[in-house]
């Protein structure tokens, strides 16, 4: 599709845009620039919920730390290991390690030799993502030495004043905090990575297009970005019931594409929550990455950042099965046990060394 206006005034145009020949041109034209910069494999992160205890409070999470309804739980060393394995012997070329936010140092040093035990019982071919909240940049520094190499950090909104509204004005959740961390991640070398949620309350199609020129002005390597979705036990669940809209995260998706052809995008569980075939319809306007829930069924209903979370009777197996199903009756191909670097982060380190 020639011409896609990629101008905020643009952006918002297409945000809004109705029309259903349009949005598919515009998906169809995202599908079309990923398969000419990077190709149009899938690349699988297996995902492991490590804990679900948390020192926040953010007004949309499930897990946040005054929602006393939640059994709080930790995974063993072995149990994360085993996990690993599994993803190893699988395949998967590369996990991610997510949980609440923690900073203590014991937990610090528990995340250390975690990523340390990983590298070694895969002869270090497991890729290591982390997603463990905001930590201080020496804290960051030595997960990285340890051999991870991706991070996630959400902005969650490139809007300050939006950011104020959906977390609490304790001290404790600053926007300026959370920039700084994600570029903290990118001076230490992480492949970093970032993201919003799609159609919270407050949120308008601006917000959304300033969210997408955010990425692309600090140069993100990554990016994962969904609906949001009510969780009844948060405050903002309890105040608000907006329909999530899976076409609008596909449009971010798209468009996020046509604006950086090189990164790594994923398709979020969030998008399956609210169609079966979310994912897949992601991967249909851009993305390129999928993060398989390889959490022990015993602890996966208690990771409930939102509500309907998919597949918490399942094990690593079935959703692996499930996957793999629903991924060849669309005729998506897979990277077995590639680590599915972002290009763009590639790029960049070649302008570095030149
Ligand atoms: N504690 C870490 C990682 C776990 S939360 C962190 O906050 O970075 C990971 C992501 O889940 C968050 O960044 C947020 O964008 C998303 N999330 C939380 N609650 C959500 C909800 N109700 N709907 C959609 N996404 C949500
Ligand atoms: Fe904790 Fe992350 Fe949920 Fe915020 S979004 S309450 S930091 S788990």
């Amino acid at each position: 599709m020639e011409n896609v206006d990629l101008s905020k005034e643009g952006l918002v145009g297409w945000l809004e845009e109705n029309d259903e020949q349009r949005v598919k041109a515009l998906l169809d034209s995202a599908y079309n620039i990923k398969a000419k910069n990077i190709g149009t494999k899938v690349f699988l992160r297996g995902l492991i919920e490590l804990s679900n205890k948390c020192s926040k409070n953010c007004c949309y999470c499930g897990i946040r730390n005054a929602n006393k309804s939640v059994a709080r739980y930790e995974l063993s060393e072995e149990q994360v290991l085993d996990a690993a394995l599994f993803a190893w012997k699988a395949n998967y070329g590369s996990l991610v390690l997510q949980a609440g936010e923690r900073t203590s140092l014991a937990y610090v040093k528990k995340v250390t030799h975690l990523v340390q035990q990983i590298k070694h019982l895969s002869n270090g071919e497991l890729g290591i993502t982390l997603s463990l909240g905001e930590q201080e940049s020496d804290v960051y520094k030595e997960w990285f030495d340890a051999g991870a190499h991706r991070y996630l950090l959400r902005i969650e909104s490139s809007n300050p004043d939006l950011f104020a509204k959906i977390h609490p004005r304790d001290g404790h959740h600053s926007w300026e905090r959370r920039l700084k961390a994600i570029l903290d991640l990118k001076d230490i070398g992480y492949q970093t990575g970032t993201g919003v949620m799609i159609g919270m309350p407050y949120q308008t199609s601006e917000d959304l297009a300033d969210d997408l020129l955010f990425m692309k002005n600090i140069g993100i390597h990554m990016v994962g970005m969904g609906p949001y979705l009510k969780h009844s036990q948060t405050p903002m669940g309890e105040l608000y019931n907006e329909e999530p809209n899976l076409e609008l995260s596909l449009k971010m998706v798209a468009l996020l594409r046509h604006l950086m052809p090189r990164i790594n995008i994923a398709a979020t569980t969030a998008m399956q929550v609210i169609d079966k075939y979310g994912r897949e319809k992601a991967i249909m306007a851009g993305a390129n990455i999928i993060m398989p829930n390889m959490t022990i069924t015993e602890v996966r209903k208690e990771y409930q950042i939102y509500e309907n979370k998919p597949g918490i009777e399942d094990d690593a197996a079935i959703s692996k099965g499930k996957l793999e199903e629903n991924l060849r009756t669309q005729g998506i191909e897979i990277g077995w046990m590639e680590w599915g670097d972002s290009k763009a982060f590639g790029d960049s380190l070649q302008m570095k060394n030149k």
